[in-house]
């Protein structure tokens, strides 16, 4: 992996977003990268969709990060532009807790290529059905009120009408009393506010997929030198170590650029061999 010099260093780029995470990803590709990042505001993306059901996604979560930064580099004129989506899911290995994917894509105009940067993590994402003030009140230490927000809707998770960015004890009663008055049976649906200002647990997850377009935009392609040059595959077929029959293990990671065909594998040095107990002849 070569690492000098940083390909993006000294150019400008556009970040369309809002809901504050510009305040993550500018610093960080300014420090790691050399690259100044414009925030574009003066555009509603919530107009291409909200965790809160108003509106649905634009797409997938790389489509719907795409269009942001094509919006982005239209309104601003720039060949570079920066754009970020998240989603929030299962945890990919219980799947019993509350998972949240960040995605933060580079579209380069310039090299005409894309480099994408990922992480995954515990999500605050508490939500609840209640039906007294002191049922939402016993929710409050696990939704983390009042350092994350909450929304509050009558009835169900489907109601037209919320009130989000409830931060105090004060706003929420009053939330709390207008819900109850509009449910048909007295219930309030309650959960954490998932836009990024209001919900740090997700800002540092912005963060951490920010850092890793950060390592990608800075790891050039040993053959045509185009940022993006990464980690795609891990390869399988560790041998065992008393048969020699290649396991389910990781041998190798296979490096690849995402403008030419170029690929590397590098061969995991951590282990030589693998143990007989994860040998399918061995250990059937
Ligand atoms: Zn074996
Ligand atoms: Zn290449």
């Amino acid at each position: 992996m070569l690492t000098h010099p940083k390909p993006y260093s000294g150019l400008k780029a556009s970040l369309l977003t809002q809901h504050g995470k510009e305040s993550v990803i500018c610093p960080q590709l300014l420090d790691s990268n050399g690259l100044e990042v414009v925030h574009i505001s003066g555009y509603d993306t919530d107009e291409l969709g909200t965790f809160t059901r108003d509106i649905p996604r634009y797409g997938s979560q790389l489509d719907a990060a795409r269009k942001k930064a094509r919006v982005g580099m239209e309104l601003s004129g720039s060949m570079l532009g920066i754009a970020s989506e998240g989603a929030f899911d299962n945890d990919p290995y219980t799947g019993m807790l509350a998972w949240n994917y960040e995605l933060v894509v580079l579209i380069d105009d310039i090299r005409k290529l894309e480099v994408i940067g990922f992480f995954g993590g515990h999500a605050q994402s508490t939500s609840r059905q209640v039906s007294s003030w002191d049922e939402l009140n016993a929710l409050l230490s696990e939704a983390q009120f009042t350092t994350h927000q909450l929304v509050v809707r009558p009835d169900d998770e489907y109601h037209p009408e919320c009130r989000k960015g409830i931060k105090d004890l004060e706003s929420l009663k009053e939330a709390f009393d207008w819900a109850t008055n509009l449910s048909k049976k007295g219930n309030v649906f309650v959960e954490n506010d998932l836009r990024a200002h209001t919900n740090p647990t997700r800002m540092a997850n912005i963060l951490k997929a920010t850092q890793d377009l950060s390592r990608k935009m800075n790891s050039v392609c040993p053959e045509c030198e185009s940022p993006g040059f990464w980690i795609t595959e891990r390869k399988k077929g560790l041998p065992c170590s008393s048969c020699e029959a290649p396991t389910n293990l990781p041998i190798a990671n296979v490096w690849s650029c995402v403008k030419c065909a170029y690929k590397k594998e590098e061969m995991l040095l951590d282990q030589i061999k693998a143990d007989p107990s994860k040998c399918d002849y061995c250990n059937p």
